[in-house]
């Protein structure tokens, strides 16, 4: 018999509303500029040839509630208010017209980024992980089942920081739709259960500082809340 080294990280869970369940994370994919007027915040027009992702690693992932330290090597953390896809099923080079089987259901998340760090590694044409991909940088609410949500239509996407409106808009301004990003994603990945989808961010982003409180929501999902803590 081998032994293990050390103990394997764990999948993190995020818990399903209304349900003695806990939904395990696998992957954390994020969907870039997919809001016009955020894209246009950012100094982009928003690509309509295809959407395009970045990836978080599953231990970036962090529940809702939770209090979080400021994060190394930034100065300047934003919040980025987003409605997540969590899959139940496998997807393989799906038709737009049969991928919403595969969704298990929606929750609201916030895709924390080193605002800083992203921007300079765009300027110079390198990957923008440091920007995207750090501990705690995917915070994510309870998942509500797909048929308890409903129908993705107009539905209020809202992030509030210490009880200001920062970010208002609706699911309806989302360019690329459930079923767009779905069927994209999966002729380039084996989609699983387990993987999240990050639909983009409203316009609105902006900085958090050490004692910042986050609370966001959608319609008809549990609601995200983050505070963020002293840098360590
Ligand atoms: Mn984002």
């Amino acid at each position: 018999m081998t032994r293990l080294l050390f103990e394997r990280a764990l999948s993190p869970t995020v818990p399903v509303v209304g349900e003695d369940s806990e939904y395990p994370v696998n992957r954390i994919f994020c969907v870039g500029r997919n809001y016009a007027d955020h894209a246009r915040e950012m100094g982009f027009e928003v690509d309509r040839e295809a959407p395009f992702y970045f990836l978080k690693h599953a231990q970036a992932l962090v529940q809702s509630g939770t209090t979080v330290p400021y994060p190394p090597g930034t100065a300047n953390l934003h919040h980025e208010m987003e409605f997540v896809i969590a899959l139940g099923a496998p997807l393989f080079r799906a038709d737009k017209d049969r991928v919403m089987d595969a969704v298990f259901g929606y929750a609201t998340g916030l895709d924390m980024t080193r605002r800083d760090l992203q921007q300079k590694a765009r300027d110079k044409g390198r990957p923008w992980d440091f920007g995207k991909d750090f501990e705690n940088s995917a915070v994510l609410s309870p998942i509500t089942r797909a048929a308890a949500f409903g129908e993705v239509a107009g539905q209020r996407i809202w992030l509030q920081m210490d009880g200001t409106v920062r970010q208002d808009a609706k699911l309806s301004d989302l360019i690329w739709t459930v079923p767009d990003l779905l069927a994209d994603l999966s002729h380039y990945y084996h989609l699983q259960p387990g993987d999240v989808i990050y639909t983009g961010t409203p316009a609105g982003v902006g900085p958090v500082e050490p004692g910042s409180r986050l609370r966001g929501g959608v319609d008809g999902l549990a609601e995200v809340e983050l505070t963020v803590g002293a840098a360590e």
